[in-house]
């Protein structure tokens, strides 16, 4: 493609992506195929000669499009939201253009710094201090392996890196079961042992962790010669929003020198309006907190802003300075791939910067309350129609509800209540996904979709009714 064919089908994109964008919330959310059946329609081998770009856009809407899940649909209620935005796209075509590699600040000076401000911009946004420093890892995850890690360097003076685990103390870990199971994999893939993640029990409104029995849970563990090495507390914990009290816990985690990563994930957008930020008191004696701009701050994957308040325990522990990475002459910069397991890294600080200032920091606060406001008035809804019942109340915009007509059992109510997840979805004009709460199978109800409105998220009440009648 010579760069005049390459600016005619940019173009062409261009207008493919508003098309798509103005007409998504006219296809079914969920894509309604049959496993396998994409794949049978792509050849099994690759074409030795070159094809025109219309034969190849052609099929992305004959073959591709029909088997994609509408993740930017107005009325995907699933899972959490990985919402984009406009900017972001833009900022995503940008990013491709340049395509550069960023794993060191000279291999783009530019990508480095502007990655360091986002991060400022963000910390401020959110209310933790300048205590901690930010760096965008590609997941999650990514951040949650890389604070485990840092907090087996620290519990081990250091020491694990160099001499492994075996003949170490035994290392604990602690967290309730409400957090993302990007946790257990981290504490299998640092070396921690499936066995040595404590549970914590959970009880209150938010369901976080009882303080006094993790206290426990820490001296018996001392009693018996075993290393607390970090606690995993929740910010809105992925089945129901579950919350620990990370105030408490941190103290309990300062009193014991244990690490402490704070996964916000999803909540941690939220935290941008003043007002719901009574959820995350505390974190600020955190060592760790992680929070997705990719999943509801309007940012596309991958985004996700990770803070630490000791940022060289971070890259004692990831940062390896081979040779051939190594800047001459210069001075006075970061290399952010020591601060994150991959070496190489996207330049994904652009799109921050395309959607925060498009946006405004007051506009993206909107955009978040209202998401929270219409989640909050759909549950009170729910609430009051006969055969329904709100499970667990709205944490900012998540809530699960339980379809369950008068003189059903429970065991009745978990099987027709996956019948109804599934009859919904394959309707296709909502998408919404289950947990298991207390035992019993409930749905999943959250708002956070960038083109969603009120009346998207309170129309959903209609199509529940009309498909749970049809199962009564
Ligand atoms: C989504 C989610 C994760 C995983 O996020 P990735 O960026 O996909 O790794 C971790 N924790 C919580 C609470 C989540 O909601």
């Amino acid at each position: 493609m010579d760069l005049e064919s390459f600016r005619r089908w940019s173009h062409h994109a261009a207008d493919w992506s508003a098309d798509y964008l103005t007409h998504v919330g006219e296809a079914p959310v969920r894509a309604p195929v049959e496993p396998g059946s994409i794949y049978r329609q792509i050849p099994g081998a690759p074409p030795d000669a070159g094809e025109a770009m219309e034969a190849i856009f052609a099929d992305l809407d004959r073959i591709v499009m029909p088997g994609i899940t509408h993740w930017q649909h107005p009325r995907f209620f699933a899972y959490f939201p990985a919402n984009a935005s406009p900017p972001s796209i833009v900022a995503e075509q940008v990013t491709a253009a340049i395509a550069a590699q960023c794993m060191l600040w000279q291999t783009s000076p530019a990508a480095t710094e502007l990655e360091t401000r986002m991060m400022e911009w963000l910390r401020a946004m959110i209310g933790l201090p300048e205590t901690f420093a930010g760096v965008i890892q590609d997941s999650a995850s990514g951040a949650t392996l890389a604070a485990l890690l840092t907090a087996r360097e620290r519990a081990t003076g250091m020491k694990a890196n160099a001499d492994g685990l075996a003949g170490g103390p035994v290392l604990r870990v602690y967290s309730s079961a409400q957090v993302h199971s990007s946790v257990d994999k981290a504490v299998r893939i640092a070396g921690f042992g499936d066995r040595n993640l404590v549970r914590i029990p959970t009880g209150g409104p938010l369901h976080g962790m009882d303080v006094a029995a993790l206290s426990r849970a820490i001296e018996a563990d001392l009693a018996a010669g075993l290393k607390p090495a970090a606690i995993v507390a929740a910010l809105g914990g992925t089945s129901i929003g579950a919350c620990d009290d990370i105030a408490a816990v941190a103290a309990l985690a300062k009193r014991h020198g244990i690490f402490l990563h704070v996964d916000a994930a999803w909540a941690g957008s939220a935290m941008i309006c003043p007002e719901f930020r009574h959820l995350m008191a505390g974190a600020e004696e955190a060592d760790s907190f992680v929070f997705n701009p990719h999943k509801w701050l309007f940012t596309n994957f991958d985004c996700s802003a990770h803070f630490i308040r000791d940022p060289k325990a971070l890259t004692d522990t990831l940062g390896i300075r081979p040779p051939f990475l190594r800047t001459l002459g210069q001075e006075g910069f970061v290399d952010y791939n020591e601060w994150s397991v991959p070496l190489g890294r996207r330049f994904r600080a652009l799109k921050l910067w395309f959607v925060i200032r498009s946006y405004g920091v007051e506009t993206l606060r909107d955009m978040v309350r209202a998401h929270v406001a219409w989640a909050v008035e759909l549950a009170d809804r729910i609430a009051a129609e006969p055969g329904f019942e709100i499970v667990t109340a709205p944490v900012l915009s998540l809530f699960t509800f339980r379809f369950c007509p008068p003189g059903t059992t429970e065991e009745e109510r978990d099987r027709l209540n996956a019948r109804l997840v599934e009859a919904l979805n394959a309707d296709g004009r909502i998408y919404l996904t289950q947990t298991q709460h207390g035992g019993r199978f409930v749905i999943r109800f959250q708002v956070g979709a960038t083109m969603t409105t009120r009346d998207d998220v309170l129309g959903a009440l209609d199509v529940i009714r009309e498909i749970a009648g049809r199962l009564a």
